[in-house]
């Protein structure tokens, strides 16, 4: 009695939701009309506007004509070759959102993501590079940076050299507020002491943003972010890691040994830096879930072709139908978290809340990423296992996707419109679990 009257009243609230939806679609439009505007008109999610589609067709120009040939090269040698820097730059690729006036393309958000995800289906560490540039580094600067920081730093950011973002180190990776790199005033500077680990791109770059503590007394609210430039005397790059994927893009511990900043080097507000690294990682999370929506694509497209003109059995692998199932099993997973990509991208550039859904896309396109990298593997038998061909590299830049840029733990503090907390229906973001239903 009490199921059927509370399905009774489900759907009736799904039926009030229809209404107000529909009603708020034609309000829209009654609005828009009267305003001038064009009527409001829902699209499809991946229905791309001109220059979104524009943009992208450069990108995979560029990333099948230079990058391409030496992903296996640069993979080997541990780092991007110059040209790729260079190309990275010249075709606007490092300053997407960046306005016009700072040497940028004036684009937008979802622009951005497009263009990680299409490095990613050739080389997604180069894809990492332009995400960390274009959502973490461009961004801050561009939302909290004084007019003089804004003129500084955008101009080179898009077109000269990365910058690297410093949160993480040795003793607080998902604890993130509990580091102890110090900085303490003297005067009208700053003198900033710690090492930080993990620092993509940290050879290259210009210029560093350091979350560091400049009030300890007031814990996490004490994190503050400085620029710091990449000649100032005591920052030393130290240790490249030997990591398992990703090799091509550089990450290296960096050391901070009594280096002084004036303070008109803190970004933003002092004591903001803790507020400053969530937001800029719940944004981060969507690039990473392009990067391995992208990643997975990339994987499919360069096994497919082979089972085609593999034969067994005297006909090609792809002839039968249980491979037929695979791939078409791998395409609708990678679409589903295309979806929950863009989806949450088109919300953040709308103003829409995205937080939720930026964690979700995160999340499921990298469990998407290590299924179909696996099950690709396993379709193209003993080669797939070899660096003959690009699917072992994807499956091993793969596994990265759920470890950086989150997961979202539970002593980050949860601020009103904060990030999501313990208690959110997020699944961890830890190990892919083996009851995965991938059909054989
Ligand atoms: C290739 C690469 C590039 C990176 N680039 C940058 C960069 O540019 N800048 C930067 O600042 N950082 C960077 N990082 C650091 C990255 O953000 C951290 O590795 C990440 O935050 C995880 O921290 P950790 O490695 O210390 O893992 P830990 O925090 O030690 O976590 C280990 C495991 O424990 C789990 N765990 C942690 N806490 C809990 C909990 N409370 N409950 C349950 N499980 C938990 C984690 O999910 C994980 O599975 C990079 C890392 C890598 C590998």
């Amino acid at each position: 009695m009490l199921s059927r009257a509370l399905r009774h009243a489900s759907r009736q609230c799904v039926a009030i939701q229809h209404l107000y939806t529909a009603a708020s679609v034609q309000q829209q439009n009654f609005a828009a009309q009267h305003s001038g505007a064009a009527a409001f008109c829902p699209s499809p999610l991946t229905v791309l506007s001109e220059d979104e589609e524009m943009m992208r067709e450069t990108v995979a120009k560029f990333a099948s004509e230079q990058i391409a040939p030496i992903v296996n090269k640069m993979d080997a040698e541990g780092c991007i070759d110059e040209k790729i820097f260079k190309g990275l730059f010249e075709n606007g690729f490092m300053g997407v959102e960046t306005e016009t006036e700072y040497g940028g393309c004036g684009s937008t958000f979802f622009v951005a993501n497009l263009v990680v995800e299409e490095l990613a289906k050739v080389d997604p560490a180069v894809s990492v590079t332009c995400d960390i540039q274009n959502t973490l580094i461009n961004t801050l600067f561009r939302k909290l940076g004084t007019e003089e920081q804004k003129q500084k730093y955008l101009p080179k950011l898009s077109t000269e050299y990365t910058g690297s973002f410093c949160l993480s180190e040795t003793e607080s990776g998902s604890d993130a507020f509990s580091l102890k790199t110090t900085a303490v005033k003297d005067g009208s500077n700053y003198v900033i002491n710690g090492s930080k680990m993990w620092i993509s791109s940290a050879p290259q770059s210009g210029v560093f943003l350091v979350m560091a503590n400049a009030n300890p007394s007031a814990s996490y609210k004490g994190i503050t972010c400085f620029i710091v430039d990449a000649q100032t005397p005591g920052l030393v790059v130290g240790k490249k890691e030997d990591k398992l994927g990703l090799r091509a893009s550089s990450t290296c511990a960096v050391h901070f040994d009594n280096v002084v900043v004036p303070e008109e080097n803190i970004l933003g507000t002092f004591g903001h830096g803790y507020k400053y690294a969530i937001e800029m990682l719940n944004e981060g999370r969507i690039g990473i879930g392009a990067q391995m929506v992208g990643l997975a694509q990339g994987c499919l497209d360069a096994t497919v072709p082979y089972i085609l003109q593999r034969k067994q059995f005297g006909k090609s692998l792809f002839e039968f139908q249980a491979m037929q199932h695979a791939v078409a099993y791998l395409a609708m997973e990678i679409e589903a978290a295309r979806l929950l990509v863009y989806n949450a991208a088109r919300l953040k550039e709308g103003g829409q809340p995205f937080i939720k859904q930026a964690a979700m896309c995160k999340l499921y396109s990298s469990e998407v990423a290590t299924r179909v990298t696996s099950k690709c593997i396993e379709l193209m038998g003993g080669v797939g296992f070899t660096k003959d061909y690009p699917v072992e590299k994807f499956y091993r830049d793969c596994k990265i996707g759920t470890i950086y840029e989150g997961p979202v733990g539970p002593s980050d503090p949860v601020e009103p419109s904060g990030p999501v907390g313990p208690s959110d229906p997020v699944e961890p973001s830890g190990p892919v679990g083996t009851s995965t239903p991938v059909p054989p």
